[in-house]
This record gives structure tokens, C-alpha cells and sequence, in this order.
């Protein structure tokens, strides 16, 4: 993968009723995990059956074709996606594609310490590791039974391995890990890595909390950050949905805040996913969808009618989601198999 010139980037060719241009898709490639993180899903989940999957090739040919209407981010998540078999080969196979400008992946970490230099020598660019506390009891507590030591030499190895960018993703809850909020911070910087602290979203039955009661918005976040930090606002973008913050006395490290429930970020929501069955969703928090695995499987050799089903569900873009803590989840899609 090499940096595309001006010259030769495929123009945007998914916009939307809002005028919206579709360059950054997220796929989903497993809705399984090793861990079962009390944000994100219930104790004892019902996974999709296998041979509903898209396959390894299907997903490459999804991924083709949206870098073929202009797509030039992807990023690879689940589920976990380093569970997948064989994932490695999709990581090479769009990590070729000359037109991607950014392949990137998240992951609990758990096993990087194997495949972060494949994803390196893969293409990919850039990583997001997840990691809520420090500390070895509360991650088993939070993932229900994780190993921290596994995550945490995880970040260590994608470190190692040169990636451009390695950033923490963190979700506070209150009551859970709202004092390690500092410790986390300075965890990232002093390892010059970013970190984004993501809003607690309602997306499915967790069993665990209620969601009402350990929201900590990020307006909050940062008005405690700024009371140990010289925190300035950036207008720098990586793509997706964080807004920026540089800190006066470290260049390398910024602090990033995802805040779907405060500052809803639908305007300029540049966002399609597709979950591992192969349901395109074109928006995190709402349910309209088109079903691609069927335009794969239905047309085997030929990706002309893959691309013309995609541009067709740019209408089905809604405007924007409106998440509401205080009631059921109207999404009962878990995170997990949305593609976080
Ligand atoms: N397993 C990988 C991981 O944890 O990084 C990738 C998938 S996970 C669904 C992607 C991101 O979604 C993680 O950073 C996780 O913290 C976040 N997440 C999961 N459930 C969430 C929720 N209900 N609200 C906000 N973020 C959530
Ligand atoms: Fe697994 Fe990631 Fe969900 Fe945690 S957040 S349960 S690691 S998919």
C-alpha cells in the first residue's frame, strides 16, 4: 500500500442524501471474542452460526469494492478480530490495494503479541488497542476473566512492530474505573501513544449495570483532565468520529474523546459498517441495513452489482442516531456485533 497522489485517488463516488461522502468502511469480521466486556456484551452470548459468516474471499471482495467507490480507510473489528482463522490473509489482500490510503484494525490485544508484525507487514497503518484499567483484578472483572498481562504485552509488541500509531480506546464508567482515568493517561504518554476515551453506548442487553447510572460523559472527562493538564483543542482528524486534544508538554501523546451520547457526531459522519454476516449498516445507532452477503453469493464472479447495491444504500443513510440512557436499547445489535 502506498500513499496515493492527488493525481490518482479515486474520487468519492458514496455520498449520501445529506451530501455526506462515504470514505472510511468498518467491517466487522467475527462477532466472537475472548473476552466479554460488561460494556459490550451479556455473559453468556449467542453468536452467529458459523456458515452464516461471510467468507474470508466475501469479505475481501466487499472490502475491493468499497476502495473501488472511493473508500480510502478501512478498518478491520468485531468482535475480536485476531480470532478470526486466517484473518492475516484480508489484512494482506486489501493492504495491497494501492488506493487505500489507511488499514487499520482494533483489538483487545490479547493476541498481538503474536500478529502485531503480520499486520504490520501486512499494510496496516495504524492500531486501536482496547484497555479500561491497570490494574489485574478489575480487567477480569470488566472483560469477566481477562488476563491483563496478555493486553498488556500485546501494547508492548504493536509498539515494537513500527506501527504509525498505536492509541488506547478506553471506555469510563462510573463505579467501575472512573479513578484511573490519570493512570491511564499517563500510561499512553509515557509510551507516546494517543489515547480515546469513548462514551458508553446503549447497543444491546449487557446483564451487568445500568447504563444510566455509570454514564461519565466526556465533557466531564475533560474538565478533569484539565485540571491536571494544559490541554489544548485540535482540529486534526483521523478519520472517525474523536475529537482531538494536544497536551503543552508532550508532542507525541493527544487525548481523543468519541462522544456519541454529548456532541453526536452524525453531521459530518463520513461511516458505513458491515457486520460479519455481511449487513451493510449505515449508521452505528440506527437499524437500516442492506444485506450485501446476498449480492455477493448471488453474483460469484462479478463485483459490478456488489458496487451498484452499495451506492444504492447511500439513501438509505439516515441523518443521524439519538441514543437515550434512560430507556431500553433501541439497538439490540450488542457492539460487538456491530463493529465498534
Ligand atoms: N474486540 C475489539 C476491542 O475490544 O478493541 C474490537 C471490537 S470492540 C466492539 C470495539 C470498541 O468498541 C472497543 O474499543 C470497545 O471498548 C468499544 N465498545 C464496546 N461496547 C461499547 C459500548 N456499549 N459503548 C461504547 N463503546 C463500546
Ligand atoms: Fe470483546 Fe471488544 Fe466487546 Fe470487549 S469490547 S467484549 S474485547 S468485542
Amino acid at each position: 500500500m502506498t500513499a496515493p497522489t492527488d493525481m490518482d485517488t479515486i474520487k468519492p463516488q458514496l455520498i449520501d442524501r445529506f451530501g455526506r461522502e462515504v470514505t472510511y468502511a468498518r467491517l466487522s469480521v467475527t462477532d466472537r471474542c475472548d473476552l466479554r466486556c460488561v460494556y459490550c456484551m451479556s455473559e453468556d452470548m449467542k453468536f452467529v452460526p458459523r456458515e452464516q459468516l461471510l467468507t474470508l474471499e466475501e469479505m475481501t471482495r466487499i472490502g475491493n469494492a468499497f476502495i473501488a467507490l472511493g473508500v480510502n480507510k478501512i478498518r478491520l473489528t468485531g468482535g475480536e478480530p485476531l480470532t478470526r482463522r486466517n484473518i492475516i490473509s484480508v489484512f494482506q489482500a486489501l493492504g495491497s490495494q494501492q488506493d487505500l490510503k489507511d488499514l487499520t484494525i482494533t483489538t483487545n490485544g490479547t493476541l498481538l503479541e503474536k500478529y502485531a508484525r503480520p499486520l504490520k507487514d501486512a499494510g496496516v497503518t495504524r492500531i486501536n488497542i482496547s484497555l479500561d484499567t491497570l490494574r489485574a483484578e478489575r480487567f477480569k472483572k470488566i472483560t469477566r476473566n481477562g488476563k491483563l498481562e496478555k493486553t498488556l504485552t500485546g501494547i508492548e509488541a504493536a509498539i515494537n512492530a513500527g506501527f504509525k500509531k498505536v492509541k488506547l480506546n478506553a471506555v469510563i464508567m462510573h463505579g467501575y474505573n472512573d479513578d484511573e482515568i490519570l493512570d491511564l493517561v499517563e500510561f499512553v504518554r509515557q509510551r507516546n501513544m494517543d489515547i480515546s476515551f469513548i462514551e458508553e453506548m446503549p447497543m444491546g442487553e449487557i446483564g451487568d449495570h445500568d447504563r444510566s447510572e455509570t454514564y461519565y460523559s466526556s465533557d466531564k472527562l475533560r474538565e478533569f483532565l484539565q485540571d491536571h493538564y494544559k490541554l489544548t483543542a485540535t482540529t486534526e482528524q483521523t478519520g472517525g468520529p474523536a475529537k482531538y486534544y494536544r497536551f503543552a508538554d508532550n508532542e507525541q501523546s493527544r487525548i481523543g474523546f468519541i462522544s456519541p451520547h454529548s456532541h453526536n457526531f452524525c453531521d459530518d459522519c463520513n461511516r458505513v459498517r458491515v457486520t460479519a454476516e455481511g449487513m451493510l449498516l449505515l449508521c452505528l445507532g440506527q437499524q437500516h441495513s442492506l444485506d450485501l452477503r446476498k449480492v455477493v453469493r448471488a453474483n460469484p464472479t462479478d463485483d459490478e452489482a456488489l458496487k451498484t447495491a452499495i451506492i444504492g444504500a447511500m439513501k438509505l443513510k439516515p441523518k443521524g442516531h439519538d441514543f437515550n440512557l434512560n430507556e431500553q436499547p433501541i439497538i439490540m445489535r450488542h457492539m460487538s456485533a456491530t463493529g465498534g
